[in-house]
């Protein structure tokens, strides 16, 4: 039999793919093919965290697919030009593919069925990577949703409860196999090269590390979830971001796990439901993706496009980014960033409205900087996530919100337990002071071992002053 290639690019897993279980199924040799293409991608193509987990998590899905008689085969460049070679060198009569959201990927899965289309090759695609397919939901005009609530009160009545389809256990093989590249081959090691070693004991990246994930969140965490997931300090979320990003888990197994979970605890009390509710948000990300393609770029609110931005008019992105803008929240959440590849999500809110409100810097510039740096970027949430804070996207926060660095410290770290992992030069400040250290005694400073200035940075901003101007120019934004 013809057999069939199975895109994997954006599903790296055995379980719940239904692309791959419907080629074994279909009884052909299976050709499981990854390809880096970069060109396609242009400005979204791979950030360099993403690039490191990627570089471990091939390793192991190629190992796991080994486990099950198959082999991943390894590209780098045009996809639709490798596609191509491959059709012609195997004979291939199937091109199975995972649907993706982004501008970019239905533009090339479009190409795709053109190269397909008259020669007798079947081009199929699957959903798997949402719980939802966007054409599924819509207003009662027919228009998409731009407010998450009712968005999710109807996408909860129409998610498909049927259970996970099971990793095959065996996946028929060709004859021959086309010829792969090396993972070297695709050059994503990050640079500086050691930026990996404290994001590699962070992560155990790929579908088991994915798998022990869910169960150990939804054993141990998953009861404290409503209040837990608000607290920095404490590991009180799932951390399955990164393994959703890159396809190594479905959203459907953890749906599936957390509504298995809540029926076994029989109530609704836990916060099994608040964190399925999460994943309303990754769907509601994805859904205005899909419908509003220049979210990565564009504010969804037009009168944004005159906002007076104060990008390039400072050196202060730099502090942002390396941690060092003297208020110990921010600068705690941008190192927890460059360390793991990974920030707490109350924190990217502080962060974020730090970035575009009190620094006035144009939110692309710390989409593009998350983007880079995250693990778990993924374009429709890290789009749909700033533009919220900026109070240009959908169900935006209202425009005179300005998170207090301060006081959003004292409130969700109280104790500073985050702050001193992460700011280890100010862990000896009592609690009263460890997110204000500007406003502590000189001796309280000198006993902590803390010199403003020198061990750790003055403010760059005077809050009161940057405050009155961000809401000077939203309130003239809004009026616009
Ligand atoms: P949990 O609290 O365990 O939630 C479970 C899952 O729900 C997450 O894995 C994620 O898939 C989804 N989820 C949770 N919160 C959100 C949210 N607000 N929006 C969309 N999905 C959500 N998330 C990304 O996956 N990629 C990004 O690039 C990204 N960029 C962000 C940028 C900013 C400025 C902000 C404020 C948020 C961003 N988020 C992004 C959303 C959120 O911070 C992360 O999804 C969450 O912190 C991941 O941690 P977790 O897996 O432990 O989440």
């Amino acid at each position: 039999m013809r057999p069939i290639l199975v895109l994997v690019s954006n599903a790296l897993r055995l379980d719940d793919h239904p692309a791959l279980v419907a080629a074994c199924q279909d009884g052909a040799p299976v050709i499981p093919v990854y390809i880096l293409d970069n060109e396609a991608a242009g400005e979204w193509a791979v950030g360099a965290a993403r690039r490191w987990w990627l570089s471990q998590s091939l390793k192991k899905f190629s190992d796991d697919l080994m486990n099950v008689g198959s082999r991943l085969i390894i590209r780098r460049g045009d996809t639709c030009g490798i596609v191509a070679d491959f059709i012609a060198a195997t004979g291939a009569g199937g091109l199975y593919m995972t649907r993706g959201y982004t501008p970019w990927q239905r533009a090339l899965e479009g190409r795709l069925h053109i190269i397909c289309s008259g020669k007798d090759i079947q081009c199929r695609r699957f959903g798997g990577n949402l719980l939802l397919e966007p054409e599924e939901i819509a207003t009662k005009t027919g228009k998409p949703y731009e407010v998450f609530t009712p968005f999710w009160r109807q996408a909860k009545t129409l998610i498909d409860h049927s259970s996970p389809l099971p990793a095959p256990s065996n996946i028929p093989a060709p004859d021959t196999w086309p010829e792969s590249q090396s993972l070297d081959d695709l050059d994503l090691a990050p640079k500086p090269v050691n930026w990996a070693e404290t994001m590699a004991v962070s992560w155990l990246p790929g579908e088991a590390g994915a798998q022990a994930m869910l169960g150990s969140f939804l054993e141990e965490a998953v009861a404290s979830y409503g209040l837990a997931r608000d607290l920095p300090g404490v590991e009180g979320t799932s951390k399955l971001s990164p393994y959703l990003a890159s396809g190594e888990i479905s959203p459907r197994r953890i749906w599936h796990a957390g509504r298995r979970h809540l029926e076994a605890r029989g109530t609704e009390a836990d916060g099994t439901v608040s964190f399925l509710r999460e994943l309303g948000w990754r769907e509601f990300s994805a859904h205005l993706l899909f419908h509003f393609p220049h979210m990565p770029e564009q504010p969804l609110k037009g009168s944004f496009n005159a906002f007076p931005w104060s990008s390039g008019k400072s050196t202060d992105l730099a502090a942002w980014q390396k941690g060092q803008t003297g208020f110990p929240i921010i600068d705690a959440g941008m190192r927890q960033l460059w360390q793991t590849g990974w920030m707490h999500n109350r924190v990217r809110m502080i962060v974020a409205s730090f970035l575009v409100k009190d620094m006035l810097w144009h939110w692309r510039d710390g989409e593009a900087w998350f983007w880079d740096t995250l693990v778990d970027a993924d374009l429709a949430s890290n789009a749909a996530s700033w533009q919220w804070v900026a109070g240009c996207g959908a169900d935006a926060a209202p425009y005179f919100r300005i998170f207090n660095p301060i006081l959003q410290g004292e409130k969700f770290d109280k104790a500073g337990d985050y702050v001193r992992t992460y700011v280890p030069e100010l862990a000896r400040l009592p609690d009263a002071y460890i997110h204000k250290p500007f406003d502590a005694p000189a001796e309280i400073l000198a006993a902590a071992g803390v010199t403003l200035g020198k061990t750790y940075p003055k403010p760059i901003l005077d809050r009161s002053i940057a405050r009155d101007r961000a809401l000077a120019a939203l309130r003239q934004t809004k009026a616009a």
